[in-house]
């Protein structure tokens, strides 16, 4: 369970309303009984129930179950799509073990409006469900060109682009150097709207000396599977 505050021995951390109401009403759980809590700095514990009725409750940190991880340094960078499609892409990211999304705004991107506090909740309810410690940063929306300017030249950039030559992207990865995880590697996976890339991004993103531009396949994916198998191919190679 998700938790906005500090955790450490003995700390009494307060839910608010719909928590109460998911572990009293929809878990049942019961005084006393334990839940992992995380806040995406502290690492994990275990924490008992403290019951106030059936609508109240706090919960008391135990002991800590696991150390804090930290998260990939790999930044999962979308045109935003709308609801049910954003609300599935964020999640699929979480659980690929993107570290940061970052909504992009390109020339043919048709949802400009992103709702940070809705793919915020979804990250977390993602995080909650894959067992992740670290929370992803959601980021504010920005321009593409400002995003593709805006990277370190050593980060390794895979740009997924339906018009790339077909060719294994696996292969495309590990030839450019990709080889397993190493703590010190930046990655940032790039997936364009329902429209495509225009041909002055591609030249932009082609640009960035770290660029790999990948193709998923000679089918156009929708934006939502395309996050899937790209991040599904990146963590081929890294195995994280
Ligand atoms: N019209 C569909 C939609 O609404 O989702 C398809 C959109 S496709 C053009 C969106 C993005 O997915 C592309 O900009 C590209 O980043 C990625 N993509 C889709 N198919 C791909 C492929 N075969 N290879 C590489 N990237 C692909």
């Amino acid at each position: 369970l998700f938790i906005g505050s500090p955790l450490a021995q003995g700390a009494r951390v307060s839910l608010d309303r719909a928590q109460a109401n998911y572990l009293l009403n929809v878990l049942r759980l019961k005084a006393e009984d334990a839940v992992l809590v995380f806040n995406g700095k502290d690492g994990e514990w275990k924490a008992t129930l403290a019951v106030e009725g059936r609508k109240a409750a706090d919960l008391v940190c135990v002991e800590r179950t696991r150390a804090q991880s930290a998260p990939l340094d790999l930044i999962y960078a979308f045109a935003p799509l709308k609801h049910a499609r954003l609300d599935y892409m964020v999640q699929k990211a979480v659980e690929m073990g993107a570290g940061s999304l970052q909504p992009i705004l390109t020339r043919r991107t048709q949802s400009t409006r992103v709702n940070l506090e809705r793919m915020r909740s979804n990250a977390i309810e993602a995080a909650e469900q894959c067992g992740i410690l670290c929370l992803p940063e959601v980021r504010e929306e920005i321009g593409f060109d400002k995003f593709i300017k805006g990277l370190e030249g050593d980060r390794i950039v895979v740009f997924c682009d339906e018009d790339a030559p077909v060719a294994n992207p696996v292969e495309a990865l590990k030839k450019a150097g990709v080889e397993g995880w190493n703590h010190a590697a930046k990655f940032a996976v790039v997936v364009g709207p329902e429209g495509g890339f225009v041909d002055q991004e591609r030249a932009l993103a082609a640009a960035h000396e770290r660029c790999i531009r990948v193709s998923l396949g000679p089918r156009i994916l929708r934006a939502d599977t395309a996050a899937v198998a790209a991040l599904t191919v990146v963590q081929s190679v890294l195995g994280d």
